[in-house]
């Protein structure tokens, strides 16, 4: 495996691409593993790495507009006009998709996301490749996704050739999934972009229900990666819901701590000080959500390292960027939730 800097590797990436290999590159939202879009094969073998269910489908990043009519369908002014708004950027629209979009890249549903992102060694890679990129995050599937080329190393080693190093992804958190195929449109899955700056431009769009509530048995996901255990640490996480500064997390930090466990918190940056010297990884203030979220996917890897036998999360208001970092550290603890109050 080759860990490369910019822009050292880029020609070597665009060759391994073109000839229907793997390549880890870094995007604002996360590390993606890339292959062809147009190339069922090197699609398949990102199923392969990651141990990906084949149920759950990938996102084709393009590195200009005029990409997106070979994959996807139906882009009509409002979908044009939220492409001019947030691309590059983490927002992924989805539509119907072409026939010449491999079934394999959409999971076989007749819809496909397409996004650009806003990571100038992403857009160079599909420049430099002259290929769009199906990409999943660089993960082994069920893992926390990477936000830096080390954390793909500690996934991936040994399984794909090459990763791209741009140092850490500054979002963190991945792209909103929007559905423009169904009217209203629907966020499947919150993100980078905020549904609050989303609703400017598509005051009806709405979220589905699956942000903050575990997957209901029998109904058919909207968005099938949805239903599929995710970012999960190794050890047992609980998110303790309530008034900030409550002293159910203190209490459950001493009552593991008395009973022979080695707990640990995640906690904003007043609640770390409020709750010291209890062992904890501060996440940052708490009333910047969008910086949480940005160190939440290695503070959950961190966790992995810690010698703690269980993990206790604080919670955060779920409006504003706050709704995509409660929807993963939700998904990390298996909706694992205690209230407190
Ligand atoms: P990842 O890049 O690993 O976050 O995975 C991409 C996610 O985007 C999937 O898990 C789906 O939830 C979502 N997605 C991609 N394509 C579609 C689609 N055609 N319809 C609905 N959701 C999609
Ligand atoms: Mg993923």
């Amino acid at each position: 495996m080759t860990v490369v800097s910019r822009p050292d590797g880029l020609a070597d990436a665009a060759r391994l691409i073109r000839q229907g290999g793997l390549v880890a590159f870094p995007t604002e939202t996360v590390y993606g593993l890339g292959a062809d879009a147009s190339n069922p094969e090197a699609v398949a073998s990102i199923f392969q790495a990651k141990g990906r269910p084949s149920d759950n489908p990938l996102i084709v990043h393009i590195a200009d507009a005029g990409m997106w009519p070979t994959f996807a369908r139906g882009i009509d002014n409002r979908a044009l006009s939220l492409a001019e708004r947030f691309w590059p950027g983490p927002l992924t629209i989805v539509l119907p998709r072409t026939g010449a979009t491999p079934g394999i890249v959409t999971a076989g549903l007749d819809t496909v996301g397409v996004r650009m992102p806003a990571h100038p060694l992403a857009l160079s890679l599909i420049r430099e490749s002259c290929r769009a990129l199906a990409a999943p995050s660089a993960n082994r599937s069920g893992r926390p996704s990477p936000t830096t080329a080390q954390a793909v190393l500690d996934d991936m080693d040994g399984v794909i050739p090459m990763i791209l190093d741009g140092g850490p992804c500054p979002v963190g958190v991945e792209s909103t999934v929007l559905d423009m195929s169904r009217t209203p449109p629907v966020v499947l899955r919150p993100g980078g972009v905020t549904v609050e700056a989303l609703r400017e431009l598509l005051p009806d769009a709405a979220i589905d229900p699956s942000a903050l509530s575990p997957p209901v048995d029998g109904r058919k996901a909207a968005s099938p990666g949805i239903a599929h255990r995710h970012y999960a640490p190794n050890i047992p996480l609980t998110v303790v819901i309530g008034s900030r500064y409550s002293s159910k997390l203190p209490q459950l930090y001493d009552d593991t701590l008395s009973s022979g466990g080695t707990p640990i918190l995640l906690l904003s940056d007043e609640s770390s000080e409020a709750f010291a010297p209890r062992r904890c990884i501060p996440l940052g203030p708490y009333n910047d959500p969008a910086r949480i979220s940005s160190r939440l996917f290695n503070a959950l890897r961190e966790l992995d390292n810690s010698g703690a036998t269980v993990a206790f999360a604080e919670s955060f208001p779920a409006e504003g960027a706050g709704l995509a970092l409660m929807n993963r550290l939700l998904r990390a603890a298996g909706f694992s939730v205690i209230h407190s109050d």
